[in-house]
């Protein structure tokens, strides 16, 4: 079964077999069919890269439904779409997901990588994760702090809990959060693009302003997969001590550098996209993928696109960034297979 229409990149890896999973309680039915097979999880596949065959059966996250409590507790089960599920949050009265609009996917795989964007990330947001567990057969809550958060990292990328790409351990079904009725809610614009684009309304502006916003800055930035394959960012951002961040920005005044005071005052992010478009890459073809020319952390897929070509760009540009400026750029999508 040929997955390129189960990923955003468009790759045409194949997978064994791919079931749709449409119900919590089949579950354990698929569970006791798969066995020890191997298997493995996909949302929407904006963050995935299938770079190989997957000889494994593809398990398609398609479970729906969504309700918010007067107190503003979202409960949303995970095949939802994410950013419909921010629309109809904010359209319920309630804010807290307005700096998340657009972001591709389900609201099942948001806590996989704690999405984020302007300032905002869904760990700020979440009460808790409901998951299958493969091993034990039955269902399991993990609490804000077992979730284990950070900057685009979670416990279920941790290999020692979640096992391998292909025999994960915990499928999320449904994922609480706390958001807040609009009349009392404070919207986030210290990101800077949302503080230049508010500077001169004379008023805080609205969530749904805000969710607008970021909508008209993301179509401008960022390609939609809808027209070009991609997976929105390829690489993190690589966190420094200060000290090299420092020593960078000595040589480099114009590197951004993003303090990160609430992990710790010794880190500093600096911008990923910076270093590849200055080591060249802002629009570099390769065949038939390549950098995006408007952005250069998105990798593309012009069309007819493999996996290995794509695999072979990332290299590209992690030797470059690593020779000129000695930082490492970790991938941000998962790998399937792994490596
Ligand atoms: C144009 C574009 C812009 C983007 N912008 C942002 C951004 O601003 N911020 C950001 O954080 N991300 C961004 N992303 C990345 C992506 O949208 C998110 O990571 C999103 O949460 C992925 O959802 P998905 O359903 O497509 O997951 P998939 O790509 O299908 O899966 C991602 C990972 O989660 C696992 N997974 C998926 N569903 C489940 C489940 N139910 N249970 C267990 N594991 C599961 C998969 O096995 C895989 O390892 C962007 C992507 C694109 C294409």
């Amino acid at each position: 079964m040929n997955l390129s229409a189960h990923n955003t990149l468009r790759l045409p890896a194949r997978a064994d077999d791919v079931i749709e999973v449409l119900q919590v309680s089949s579950l354990s039915a698929i569970s006791d069919a798969l066995g020890e097979q191997p298997r493995c999880i996909l949302g929407s596949g904006s963050n995935v890269v299938l770079h190989a065959p997957i000889n494994a059966t593809a398990l398609l996250c398609r479970i729906t439904g969504r309700a918010i409590t007067d107190q503003g507790v979202l409960i949303a089960s995970a095949g939802e779409n994410w950013h419909e599920l921010v629309m109809w949050s904010l359209a319920q009265g309630f804010a807290g997901l307005e700096n998340l609009a657009l972001i591709p996917g389900t609201a099942g795989a948001a806590p996989i990588q704690n999405i984020g964007a302007y300032g905002v990330e869904l760990g700020d947001r979440l009460i808790r994760v409901t998951a299958w567990d493969f091993q034990e057969r039955c269902l399991k809550q993990f609490e804000n702090a077992d979730c284990q958060f950070s900057y685009r990292n979670s416990i279920f990328k941790n290999p020692e809990v979640q096992g391998p790409w292909n025999r994960p351990r915990y499928f999320i079904t449904e994922i609480t959060l706390q958001l807040t009725a609009i009349p009392l809610a404070t919207v986030q614009t210290e990101y800077a693009d949302l503080r230049a684009a508010f500077d001169k309304l004379g008023r805080a502006p609205t969530p749904l302003e805000v969710a607008q916003t970021v909508i008209g800055i993301r179509k401008k930035k960022l390609p939609d997969p809808a027209d070009i394959g991609n997976v929105g960012s390829f690489f993190k951002n690589p966190v420094v001590s200060q000290l090299q961040a420092q020593h960078l920005s000595l040589l480099h005044p114009d590197l951004p550098r993003y303090p990160m005071p609430e992990q710790s005052a010794d880190l500093c992010k600096v911008s990923a996209a910076w270093l590849i478009e200055r080591c060249g890459f802002k629009g570099a073809r390769r065949g038939d993928v390549g950098v995006h020319d408007g952005h250069a952390l998105v990798l593309v897929n012009h069309g007819g696109g493999t996996g290995r070509e794509i695999l072979a760009l990332a290299h590209e540009i992690q030797q470059a960034v690593v020779a000129k400026f000695g930082v490492f750029l970790e991938p941000e999508p998962m790998f399937m297979p792994e490596g």
